[in-house]
């Protein structure tokens, strides 16, 4: 009795033979590994392994990649403005691999630091109280510099050696309080200024900026890896066909071809009944790649851009013309994760 339920099974990721007890998940070696991390959202019908990813894996992934790709991607930043994560929460954004600063080519607050606050649950962004100075090297043409950075007691030091002494430099504050504690903190320094009024908060797109980051690219292999097993099954996917991708999930190991390719672009074409969509989409299938058979995904959240996931080199197992996609809808209430059906498939 109880005995049966035991098995032995292998590890989608390390490929270790463990245990497996489907009713006491205490004595089983492996643990719910969800297709898309719960970090963006909480989905009816949601995806999940239950008995292919072993515990030890599914900690290492949860340490070294799901963490960073929710709180320190450009994805992760959307979690906050769509509202699957709250607004009042931004604080938790990292802002390390990915930045958000404003972006407006003619306006002279060009590239200026922004902050966030939440009105009407919603996110916006505001100016954040930073010194600019003039430098030509860096992008836009200035260096900001936060609040804390200027109040540091080397500040003027640091810019005295880095600047020549005609450099401009800038205040921007939005409110009264942040202006005098900026100009304050220059006057200790001895820094003279050009002068600069208040300025109210600003309605100018912000946008994101990304650093190229392995980390955030395991991420988004991983989910595609994950999706690709939930529909073609753990047994195709431990197939030898998928060891470089697995090695780059686990370990970071480059393979020999793109693995993850982010696209500037969403996935559903302007025209699509889905262009206006809002949420994630997930598809897998077989396609050539240069004389090549692959399994290729695609990993899209919130429908912004979208990456091409090469999960394999030219397949020397089983392939079939089959596409399978889901979509992940967070309007609705409650959220949905449901299929695309063929015709949808075929507007991406
Ligand atoms: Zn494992």
């Amino acid at each position: 009795m109880g005995t049966n339920s035991m098995q032995m099974r292998t590890c989608l990721y390390c490929k270790q033979l463990k245990k497996y007890n489907g009713r006491i998940a205490a004595l089983s070696e492996f643990d719910t590994e969800h297709v898309l991390m719960q970090a963006f959202g909480k989905f009816q019908h949601n995806l999940t392994l239950t008995k292919d990813v072993c515990k030890v894996c599914n900690s290492k992934f949860s340490r070294e990649l799901d963490r960073a790709f929710a709180r320190d991607s450009i994805e992760g930043y959307l979690r906050y403005v769509h509202g699957v994560k709250s607004g009042n929460k931004i604080a938790e954004f990292k802002g390390q691999r990915a930045t958000v600063q404003l972006m407006d080519p003619i306006s002279p607050l060009n590239r200026a630091l922004v902050d966030h606050r939440v009105s009407n649950g919603k996110l916006e962004a505001l100016l954040k109280a930073q010194v600019r100075i003039e430098d030509a090297s860096a992008e836009g043409g200035w260096k900001a510099f936060t609040l804390a950075e200027v109040q540091h007691p080397e500040f003027g030091n640091l810019v005295r050696r880095a600047y020549k002494t005609n450099s401009k430099i800038q205040i921007l504050a939005d409110t009264d309080e942040e202006y005098e504690l900026l100009c304050s903190a220059l006057t200790e320094h001895g820094l003279q200024w050009e002068d600069t009024q208040t300025i109210l908060p600003f309605t100018s797109p912000v946008t994101l900026e990304e650093f190229p980051d392995e980390t955030i690219h395991r991420a988004i292999a991983k989910i595609a890896f994950n999706y690709a097993t939930k529909n073609l099954g753990a047994p195709y996917m431990l197939g030898d066909d998928f060891d470089a991708a697995r090695n780059y999930i686990m370990e970071g190991v480059r393979p020999q071809f793109p693995i993850v390719v982010p696209m500037k672009k969403p996935a559903f074409d302007k025209s699509s009944k889905f262009a206006l969509f809002l949420g994630h989409i997930l598809t897998v299938n077989w396609s050539m790649f240069n004389e090549c058979m692959c399994l290729v995904a695609l990993v899209s959240l919130f429908n912004q851009r979208y990456f091409r996931v090469q999960l394999s080199d030219n397949i020397k197992g089983l392939f079939m013309d089959k596409k399978i996609g889901h979509l992940f809808e967070i309007e609705s209430n409650p959220r949905q994760c449901m299929e695309l059906d063929e015709d949808s498939f075929n507007e991406i």
